[in-house]
């Protein structure tokens, strides 16, 4: 059944050498699509690319600070290379996380978070965009986060750049609707991945165990999500915000 493939499309996933990028890169290839990912670290590349070799995924990838304009450029001439300018899915994934009160927020936290947050996948959909439409069915899966949606601790920065992200979502699906491309977001809850430190993960643990089901999510709980909205069954879901939450985000007890 066609409408639950994605045998021959092509998507690019940032962040894919851990965590929830890594996931969303093999379930993707398990649908049957063509991946590039990026990361800043070439090792990491070459070990996970050598590892999907095996599993028999169509996996390539390079490296890429998104903080860069000049290496975002790079990478979306690389993308357009390797999949003849033609590109079904954007999943823009790779963020990073500082954890402080805002009083102690330095102009470097704010300048990190906001570029790679939500500067780099602002710049990657604009760049995407004509290899998305060229493809006939194009897909944009933002990964924001419940912190983009309620308030959580130290976070002040993170959760700004994450709320950018949901209302970019809405912003986008409209524009975009009439080049065939959809555009959603999935705002994860706690999920045990390298982006949480020791010492905040141990503030989450109540946290945790006041979401409706009491335990964090698996990777894999995001990355099935994700796969659902590039489907063709998907094709009339647009500029959602989804969470994947075990009900934290709806319980107010
Ligand atoms: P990880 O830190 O485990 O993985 C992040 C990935 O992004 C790595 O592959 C990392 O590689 C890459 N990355 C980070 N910064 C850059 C950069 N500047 N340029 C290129 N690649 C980069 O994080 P998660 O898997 O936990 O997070 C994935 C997404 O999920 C993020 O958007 C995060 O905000 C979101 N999320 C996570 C939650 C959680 O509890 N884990 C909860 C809610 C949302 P490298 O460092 O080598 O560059």
């Amino acid at each position: 059944d066609k409408r639950w493939s994605l045998d021959g499309a092509t998507a690019l996933v940032t962040g894919g050498t851990r965590g929830i990028g890594h996931a969303i890169v093999e379930e993707l290839a398990g649908f049957g699509a063509s991946i590039y990912t990026c990361s800043r670290n070439q090792q990491d590349i070459d070990k996970c690319i050598e590892e999907w070799r095996i599993k028999g995924f169509t996996v390539t990838g390079s490296v890429c600070d998104l903080k860069s304009r000049s290496q975002r450029e790079e990478l979306m001439n690389s993308v357009a290379s390797a999949f003849d300018g033609k590109l079904n899915i954007l999943v823009n994934n790779a963020a990073i996380v500082v954890v402080k009160e805002t009083t102690e927020f330095t102009a470097e936290d704010m300048s990190n978070m906001m570029s790679i947050n939500f500067e780099a996948s602002y710049h990657l959909c604009q760049i995407a965009q004509p290899l998305l439409k060229a493809s006939g069915t194009g897909n944009i899966v933002f990964i924001s986060s419940v912190a983009g949606v309620v308030a959580l601790p130290m976070l002040s920065i993170y959760s700004s750049s994450k709320g950018a992200i949901n209302q970019l979502t809405k912003s986008l699906a409209c524009e975009w609707a009439k080049d065939n491309i959809r555009v959603n977001c999935v705002a994860p809850w706690v999920i045990k991945t390298s982006i949480l430190s020791p010492g905040y993960m141990e503030k989450l643990d109540g946290m945790v165990s006041r979401t409706p089901i009491r335990r964090p999510g698996e990777q894999t709980e995001v990355s099935a999500l994700v796969i659902f909205l590039c489907l063709p069954a998907a094709s009339y879901i647009t500029g959602q915000i989804i969470c994947v939450d075990g009900g934290h985000s709806v319980c107010g007890y």
